[in-house]
């Protein structure tokens, strides 16, 4: 409280302290107040921490003198801050209710309750003053700048598009690569519909913006041609993820191997994942040449080929495979230490998270284009296993 404290100051003078130490001269110019005995019971409830009686007193003085608009301001947005955000509402919608606020200072105060809204959760009482603004042509680019915001948490991709054309890109280099996620979240809408002509044709516009989510168009244009059941055209662009992303690796491989599989080209897929190993040293791709190894050598082989893997890579994955292997293999004895083991490593695993935001650290168990905590696009990855890098 006491930051209000000193915001408070101010309103102090404002509220006639500097009239009454310049006496009589300053009469005749501004109806002189003096300093306000409501300014001192305020001060008293916010030293108390009775904050909501302090604001009742302060909207008071308001009342007697708008020069302290900007102080109002300040401190409904400390409040803001703080969290206090019901307080902070209050304070704005009250200066909102001033007839005397100039065209700046309304529209100044507007941006500020929109804020409040979003910060409560009120999105649409946010939109509308937001909106407000534009109309009126002040604090234009910010408000456009909220609104995405506010489109982006209800998903209304095409309302992001248009508020996006809204606002100078330049400023906002970020800008670029949300507006192909934009595009991306439509195609995938389309996509869902079955609307194949529609997705491509969103991808297309998304792959005119920037390089940073190529990954995600080369697979939503890899699942268009998966629907159509063209598998070589599916390999050919999740071959390509390598080249722009090779930590989404293990996001793609999957369908990758299906679609290997599907056209029976075993030996090419042998090569690829070996050619992948060898130079991303990739645990997803480890696991399939075991699977592989296993039923052209035997597991004996399956299990060497995993042990190398673990001794230049530790890994979680790796660990669990080679108990599982060993586990088929083993007789009565040692059976029992191997499935404690076993289940400790998959419990281990469970409690991995197996996606992490490069930018803000945070980790979820399934992939999200658009980072709940820190709302940037496409910084979520897969981590390839424990201790490493998700760089891969
Ligand atoms: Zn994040």
């Amino acid at each position: 409280m006491y930051e209000a404290l000193l915001l408070l100051l101010p309103v102090a003078a404002a509220s006639g302290w500097f009239a009454a130490r310049r006496g009589v001269a300053v009469k005749s110019q501004k109806q002189p107040q003096e300093i306000s005995p409501v300014y001192f019971k305020g001060l008293n409830y916010l030293l108390n921490e009775q904050p909501d009686k302090a604001i009742d007193l302060f909207i008071k003085l308001l009342d007697v003198d708008s020069d302290t608009v900007e102080t109002h301001l300040a401190l409904g947005n400390l409040f803001r801050r703080r969290g206090e955000v019901e307080r902070a509402i209050r304070i704005h919608q009250n200066l909102i209710a001033r007839p005397s606020l100039s065209r700046e200072q309304r529209a100044q105060a507007l941006l500020e309750l929109g804020q409040d809204y979003m910060r409560a959760g009120l999105f649409d009482r946010a939109e509308n003053l937001f909106i407000e603004l534009t109309e009126l042509k002040l604090h234009n680019e910010q408000a456009n700048i909220y609104l995405l915001e506010i489109y982006q948490q209800e998903k209304d991709w095409k309302r992001c598009l248009e508020v996006a054309d809204r606002i100078t890109v330049s400023h906002y280099p970020a800008l670029h690569n949300s507006i192909a996620h934009f595009y991306c979240e439509l195609a995938e809408e389309q996509l869902r519909q079955q609307n194949m002509a529609a997705a491509e044709s969103f991808l297309k516009r998304a792959q005119h913006m920037k390089r940073s989510s190529n990954v995600r168009v080369l697979m939503l244009q890899a699942e268009i041609e998966y629907t159509r059941g063209d598998c070589r055209s599916v390999i050919r662009l999740l071959r390509q993820v390598e080249g722009s992303d090779p930590a989404y690796l293990s996001e793609t491989l999957p369908r990758t191997i299906e679609c290997y599989r599907k056209l029976g080209q075993h030996q090419e897929l042998y090569e690829y994942l070996e050619q992948l190993y060898q130079r991303h040293h990739c645990t997803e791709a480890m696991l399939i040449l075991a699977d592989m190894i296993a039923d052209s050598q035997g597991e004996g082989a399956a299990v060497e080929a995993i042990l190398k893997h673990l001794s230049d890579t530790p890994d979680l994955k790796g660990l669990e495979r080679l108990v599982r292997l060993n586990l088929q293999r083993s007789e009565e004895s040692p059976r029992e230490t191997l499935e404690v083991l076993l289940s400790s490593v998959s419990k281990l695993l469970d409690k991995e998270p197996a996606y992490q935001c490069e930018h803000c650290g945070f980790t979820a168990k399934k992939i999200h284009w658009h980072c709940p905590s820190c709302k940037t696009w496409g910084a979520i990855k897969p981590i390839q296993g424990i201790g490493r890098s998700i760089k891969g």
